[in-house]
């Protein structure tokens, strides 16, 4: 099929009249328009990895503001995390997942890296498949047509000191050789639109011979394996990294020599100068997710200081309190301006665009941590794109290179009109093809895991 589109955000920079040839789900060729091709009304732009999301936390969103936990933080916030989650099988994971796809390509989402530990059936025994829960946040995403990268993730124990998993994180546990089993399984069942990376939860949850094997298993010679992990979130983290491995969390991470660029390393809130000059120079993705790290009480990331030494980020919407990645965009600029008293803080002089520029980097640096090759409205990647309503009013006045500063930074509803994953279109006038009966699924799903007594 040949797509007309009307304006479209090309690497080399934005193009009137463009056409997209798409076959099997790929761009096979771009080129100037013709008139013949169907016709894409608006702004065309290559959609957006989330690469941080753990889709269960969706269904708990808005339900932890409330001074309610004897400690309200972080770690107050995890222990009524923890409790939601162990009320979840299968099928919820499945119906929230799908819930969550659904709203991801509504906000402009088309591919997310599901960051998934949750193993084992609740009290921690195993399923007779272990990739029961992989399976069904899989099926999620299928049921929401949107692109997945699946992480099965390693938690092995409670904190650097090797403190063994309890209580409600017992479903999270697996042995190093179950869990390279789970992984094998997953890539035997992947499927067009979903892949399996790797990921261990933390460098509290496993001594460094296990990192070193997983790291080991990602680390294939000619397409490494995206490895994720959480580093350096939290304060209390990087004390206990301090008190245990004599290291702030980022700085022991890379005297390990492991990390690269299939690595992403998610937060990375609490770095000083030179774990962050090292983090650019690693090439790896730092995983930003200003929405949750601000619900979180997590900290700030100084964004400025890090592109000044050539590092490459992406965003992910995590807890998904929210889902729109104009919101972790704007966060990530916004909280530059309050702290430096400055403004228009994410440039370059190639971008004098914010919004431009945030959008580019994102895009690349989610691309990369996603690990599924070329991403972007070039031949070859896949037909992922959206598309914004030039007409709506909030465009109004706007020259092209302005659309998008004034869709991230001030948004109106409903500019976002169509969602297309590998060259099919699966939202249009800003609404899923499936909303209804994944949105039922989900309601009902909720309802009753609300009612649910407590633990
Ligand atoms: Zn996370």
């Amino acid at each position: 099929v040949k797509l007309r589109c009307e304006l479209a955000l090309l690497p080399e920079g934005l193009q009137r009249d463009v056409c997209l040839e798409v076959e099997a789900g790929r761009i096979a060729a771009v080129g100037p328009a013709r008139g013949d091709e169907q016709r894409l009304a608006g702004f065309v732009l290559p959609g957006l990895a989330n690469l941080h999301s753990h889709a269960f936390q969706r269904a708990m969103a808005g339900s932890a503001e409330v001074a309610a936990t004897a400690e309200h933080s972080f770690w107050g916030w995890r222990e009524v995390m923890y409790r939601f989650a162990s009320r979840l099988g299968a099928d919820e994971l499945a119906a929230i997942a799908a819930f969550a796809g659904l709203e991801m390509l509504e906000a402009g989402y088309t591919e997310v890296a599901e960051f998934h530990y949750l193993h084992n059936p609740p009290g921690g025994q195993a399923y007779a498949d272990p990739a029961t829960l992989g399976v069904a946040v899989r099926e999620g995403a299928r049921a929401a047509g949107i692109r997945q990268l699946l992480l099965p993730t390693l938690y092995q124990q409670g904190n650097f000191d090797g403190t063994p998993l309890a209580g409600t994180q017992l479903r999270y546990g697996l042995e190093l050789e179950a869990f390279l089993q789970l992984y094998e399984s997953l890539r035997a069942s992947e499927c067009a639109l979903c892949s399996t990376g790797l990921a261990v939860h933390s460098l509290r949850a496993v001594p460094l011979a296990v990192l070193e094997s997983v790291a080991a298993v990602a680390a294939t010679p000619l397409k490494p394996a995206p490895l994720h992990l959480h580093i350096a979130e939290q304060r209390r983290e990087v004390e206990d990294c301090l008190a245990f491995r004599g290291q702030r969390p980022v700085d022991w991470l890379l005297g390990t020599g492991l990390v690269a660029p299939h690595w992403c390393l998610v937060h990375a809130t609490h770095v000083d100068a030179g774990e962050l000059r090292g983090l650019a120079a690693s090439g790896a993705v730092v995983g930003l997710c200003p929405s949750t790290e601000a619900n979180l009480g997590d900290g700030r990331f100084a964004l400025d200081e890090f592109l000044a030494a050539g590092g490459r980020f992406g965003i992910g919407s995590d807890s998904h309190v929210t889902i729109d990645p104009r919101e972790e965009l704007r966060a990530l600029e916004y909280t530059l301006r309050l702290w430096r008293e400055r403004r228009v803080l994410a440039v370059d002089a190639a971008t004098p665009h914010c919004g431009e520029f945030l959008y580019r980097h994102a895009l690349a640096g989610g691309a990369q941590a996603c690990g599924g090759g070329p991403r972007g409205l070039v031949v070859g990647a896949p037909a992922d794109f959206v598309v914004l309503d030039t007409q709506h009013p909030g465009f109004a006045g706007l020259a092209d290179a302005a659309l998008l500063d004034a869709w991230i930074f001030a948004p109106r509803p409903g500019a976002l009109r169509e969602a297309w994953v590998a060259g099919e279109r699966l939202v249009a006038d800003g609404r899923h093809r499936n909303r209804e009966a994944i949105a039922t699924r989900y309601r009902d799903c909720v309802t009753r895991l609300a009612v649910h007594p407590a633990d």
